[in-house]
C-alpha cells in the first residue's frame, strides 16, 4: 500500500512540475493527510477529505447519524414500527426457476470502479489536460491502464520471485 502511495506521489510532484498553476488546487485530507487535488473552487480550503475513501466513509458516517437520530423522534419511531409490521415474519426460500437451466458461457465481467474515483480521476485529468476530460473517455483510459498495469506488475513479481531464487532470505 505504501508502495502505492509513493507511486502517487511521484506522478502528483511530477504533474505540479509541469502544471506549476495545479499548486494552488493541491490540498492535503483533514482525515488521512494524504495530499490530492482538489477542483479550483476549492483552492485554498484545507478541510477537505480525499477522494480516497476518507469522503464516502464520512458522508456515510452523517447519513448513519442522521438516520439514527430520525428514528429517535417519535415521528421516526412510528416509522420504524410501521416498517418492522410490513417485514416478512417467515423465512421464505427462494423458488427455483422453472424451466430447463440455461447453460452459457460465463461472460467476463466488466470492472466495476468506484464512482468517486473515476470522478476524481476525471476532475484531475481536466485540470491537468486543461480541457473538459468526459468520463466514458476515463473509463477507456483506465481499462488501457489496467491492462498494461496488469502486466507490469506480473513481471515485477516475476523479477521478484527469480531474485529470490537466487538470493533467498
Ligand atoms: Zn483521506
Amino acid at each position: 500500500m505504501s508502495a502505492l502511495v509513493l507511486e502517487y506521489y511521484l506522478l502528483l510532484r511530477s504533474v505540479l512540475r509541469a502544471k506549476p498553476h495545479l499548486r494552488a488546487c493541491l490540498t492535503r485530507c483533514r482525515h488521512c493527510r494524504i495530499f490530492f487535488l482538489t477542483h479550483p473552487r476549492n483552492a485554498g480550503r484545507h478541510n477537505l477529505r480525499c477522494p480516497f475513501g476518507c469522503r464516502q466513509a464520512h458522508r456515510k458516517q452523517t447519513a448513519a447519524q442522521r438516520s439514527a437520530a430520525y428514528y429517535r423522534e417519535p415521528r421516526g419511531r412510528r416509522k420504524k414500527s410501521d416498517l418492522n409490521q410490513r417485514r416478512p415474519r417467515k423465512y421464505c426460500a427462494p423458488r427455483p426457476p422453472s424451466g430447463p437451466p440455461r447453460v452459457s458461457a460465463p461472460k467476463p465481467r466488466p470492472t466495476r470502479w468506484n464512482l468517486a474515483m473515476v470522478e476524481h480521476v476525471r476532475m484531475v485529468s481536466s485540470l491537468i489536460e486543461g480541457r473538459r476530460v468526459s468520463t466514458s473517455q476515463v473509463l477507456e483510459m483506465l481499462a488501457r491502464v489496467l491492462r498494461q498495469l496488469t502486466i507490469g506488475r506480473r513481471r515485477k513479481i516475476d523479477q521478484t520471485v527469480a531474485w529470490l531464487n537466487e538470493q533467498p532470505p
